[in-house]
This record gives structure tokens, C-alpha cells and sequence, in this order.
């Protein structure tokens, strides 16, 4: 048996949205700015795609901007405002601590440029508090910058309260909803949000493109000089078998949100009451205010990556916050942010599964996960000292 529970990293690409892809390759395979009938039946993709998502989301087709993927738009939004902002002074920008890397780094390039940026914290259950982003927004203030759902621990935050706040504040609002497209109901009107990036391979689609919804009226500068294309914010010739391929696959995903939340749920549910039963563990952020397939838990006394090997020689392949992972010796941000001490963050695991998950496949990941953090433990130095009561457990 192997099972992928590890959805929030990418997804399968939908049988659909291959077989939309297909003849865009090498049918309609013209560049959508030539003057020709196959550069013409390009550009009528391109628009029928724009069109498509601009609907999906509330939007208007000329609000849409494709781009290399969830990424790219956090890049190509937070730079813009910052520029704009800088423009009229205001150089201040708000945002959360467990933000994703592409909005964080940039962030920091931005404070290196002379920015200040204030990292609002989260509670304890992952949730950011929309007084608390009130709190932060000062007179200099260009920019808001909260995600939508957390990818390491699916918490889903208020994003429409914060969008409303913003607006009555003056200030630019936009959101990283890459884990939440296709999962969760966008409507960036009810949001109010003026920016939302997403990324196409999180909900069935291909890797490598996603968009960056910006509202009318808001300055949007490149990130990537060149051509005309996108109306001259974001050069290069468009990725038209993959912007096809994105837009069937959000129409997909957002027709099954209702189907596929009712079938999830439980599941994760059910997964979530079979792993806390595990003696000196935590399930990490909010149990309802959560992305209907992610389940992320820390066990006391063992390391992530031990879990993650012996988990995949089970054939289970899920993902973890620990350390190696991620290519640095701390554990996740996200998990800090939390409150989680170090010890803690590192023995943590990621399962996040998709409409494809049977119920046979969660009682195999409870099974399997109960008999490798046993055997951990077995073996743990550290687990060893706990039992002793060498060292105090964090973990009740
Ligand atoms: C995956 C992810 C990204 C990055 O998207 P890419 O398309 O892989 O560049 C950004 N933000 C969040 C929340 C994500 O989960």
C-alpha cells in the first residue's frame, strides 16, 4: 500500500485538467501576442481561462494576472504595494509570524531596504487575532499581508473581518490563499481583499503557474521586466497549456468544495481522534478553524524525520516541520509561533489528505503512526530520560 497524505506540499494532477492540457501543446500552440490564427486561438484561451477564474473568485477578468505560481504573486504583491507605499512615505507593513517563506523573505528584503515590518503574533491555537492587526496598522502603513490558511497546520484565519478593517483603515489588503483556493469558498468581494495569490498545483493543477488576483484601481508594478504581456505586469510568453490546465482545476476543486468538505471532515476527524490518543502528544492549531484535510501533530520524545522515514517504509508519505526538512536546524517557524518549545516542534508530523483518501487509509496511518512513535520511543535516549523522570514532560 503506499498513500500520499501529503497534499499540502502538491496534489495529483485531475485527469480533467491533463486531457485540457493536452492539445495546447501542440494544436493551439501559438504564442497568444502573434497576429496570426494560431496566435489568435492562443490569445481566445488565454481570455476564456482569465475569465473563468476572474468568475470563480468574484472577480473581473482584467483583475487577473498569471504568474510562475503561488510565489511569484506573494513577490510580485508585497514588492508592489511596498513600492507604491515608499512613493507616499509610508513604509510600514503588517503581517503574521507563520507566514509562508515567499511572503517572510521578501518581507526581510524589504526591512533591508528600509522598511519596518511588525510580524503580529498568533494564539496558541494558530489564529491571528483581527484586533491585533488593527493594533499594528500605523499612519505609514502601505500594506496588510495575512494568509489565508496555514499550509503546515490548515488554520483558517478571518480573513474577511481583517479585509474589512483594512478598508476602513485606507490600507492595502492582500492575502496568501494558495492553500485555501479550491478548498475554500473565495470571493474576494465578501473578503475584501485588494490582492490574493494563488498556485494551481495545491488544487489539481499543474506546477509552475497561479495568479495573482489585484483589484482594479490598485498599482500594480512587474516584478519581471519585458514584454507587454499581462498588460505589461509581468512580461514572458503566457504558459498556456498550464494556465488552461490551472483554470479547469479551480473550476473543478471550487464545484466539489461542499462535496469534498463533507467527506473530509470526518475523515480528519477520525484521524485526529485516533493520533491524540497517543500518549504525550498535541494536536497543533485550532480543531474546527482548519482546512478540512489537515491533521498536524507533535510527539514528545522522538524527531520528525525518524517518523517521516519509517512512516514512507510503511508506505505512508506525509511531511513534517522538523528540522531536516526544511534544511536548517530550527524547527518550524509556524510551530514556534504557536509557542510549541523546540523539543516539542521537532517531533512533529504533517498528514494532509485529499478527496482520494479512503477510510481503510486512515485507519493504516493510525495504526502505522501509533507502532513507529512506539518504536521511536523504544529507542529515544530522550524518551528515556522522560519515563525516568530525568526531565519533565511538556507534553501531558
Ligand atoms: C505552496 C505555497 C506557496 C508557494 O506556492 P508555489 O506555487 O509553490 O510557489 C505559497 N504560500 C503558501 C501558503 C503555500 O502553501
Amino acid at each position: 500500500m503506499r498513500i500520499y497524505a501529503d497534499n499540502a506540499a502538491t496534489t495529483k494532477v485531475s485527469p480533467k485538467v491533463i486531457e485540457v492540457m493536452l492539445p495546447y501543446f501542440d494544436k493551439v500552440y501559438g504564442n497568444p501576442s502573434s497576429l496570426h490564427t494560431r496566435g489568435q486561438e492562443a490569445a481566445e484561451a488565454l481570455y476564456e481561462a482569465r475569465e473563468k477564474i476572474a468568475s470563480l473568485i468574484g472577480a473581473e477578468a482584467r483583475e487577473i494576472y498569471f504568474t510562475s505560481g503561488g510565489s511569484e504573486a506573494d513577490n510580485q504583491a508585497i514588492m508592489s504595494a511596498a513600492r507604491a507605499g515608499a512613493k507616499k512615505d509610508k513604509k510600514h507593513i503588517v503581517s503574521t509570524k507563520f507566514e509562508h517563506h515567499a511572503v517572510l523573505h521578501t518581507l526581510k528584503r524589504l526591512e533591508r531596504e528600509g522598511f519596518e515590518v511588525t510580524l503580529v503574533d498568533v494564539n496558541e491555537n494558530g489564529i491571528v487575532k483581527a484586533e491585533d492587526i488593527e493594533k499594528a496598522i500605523k499612519e505609514d502603513t502601505c500594506l496588510v499581508t495575512v494568509m489565508f490558511a496555514n499550509n503546515e497546520i490548515g488554520t483558517i484565519q478571518p480573513i474577511a473581518e481583517i479585509g474589512a478593517l483594512c478598508h476602513e483603515k485606507g490600507v492595502l489588503f492582500h492575502t496568501d490563499a494558495v492553500q485555501a483556493a479550491g478548498h475554500l469558498d473565495l470571493d474576494v468581494k465578501a473578503l475584501s481583499v485588494d490582492m490574493l495569490s494563488a498556485s494551481a498545483h495545491k488544487f489539481h493543477g499543474p506546477k509552475g503557474v497561479g495568479f495573482l488576483y489585484c483589484k482594479r484601481g490598485v498599482v500594480l508594478k512587474p516584478l519581471i521586466e519585458g514584454g507587454a504581456q499581462e498588460r505589461g505586469k509581468r512580461a514572458g510568453t503566457e504558459n498556456i497549456p498550464s494556465i488552461m490546465g490551472m483554470a479547469v482545476a479551480l473550476e473543478e476543486a471550487t464545484s466539489k468544495i461542499k462535496e469534498n468538505t463533507e467527506k473530509l471532515i470526518p475523515m480528519r476527524d477520525k484521524l485526529i481522534h485516533g493520533l491524540e490518543k497517543i500518549p504525550h502528544s498535541r494536536i497543533n492549531g485550532d480543531k474546527e478553524k482548519r482546512l478540512p484535510g489537515n491533521v498536524n501533530i507533535c510527539f514528545e520524545g522522538i524527531e520528525g524525520e525518524s517518523l517521516l522515514l519509517l512512516l514512507d517504509a510503511k508506505g505512508i508519505e506525509a511531511s513534517s516541520g522538523s528540522a531536516c526538512t526544511s534544511g536548517s536546524l530550527d524547527p518550524s517557524h509556524v510551530l514556534l509561533s504557536i509557542g510549541l518549545p523546540h523539543d516539542v516542534a521537532h517531533g512533529s508530523l504533517r498528514v494532509t489528505i485529499s478527496e482520494e483518501t479512503t477510510d481503510e487509509e486512515i485507519d493504516y496511518i493510525i495504526k502505522s503512526v501509533g507502532e513507529v512513535v512506539e518504536y521511536l520511543r523504544g529507542i529515544s535516549p530522550v524518551w528515556e530520560e522522560l519515563i525516568k523522570g530525568k526531565r519533565e514532560f511538556i507534553l501531558k
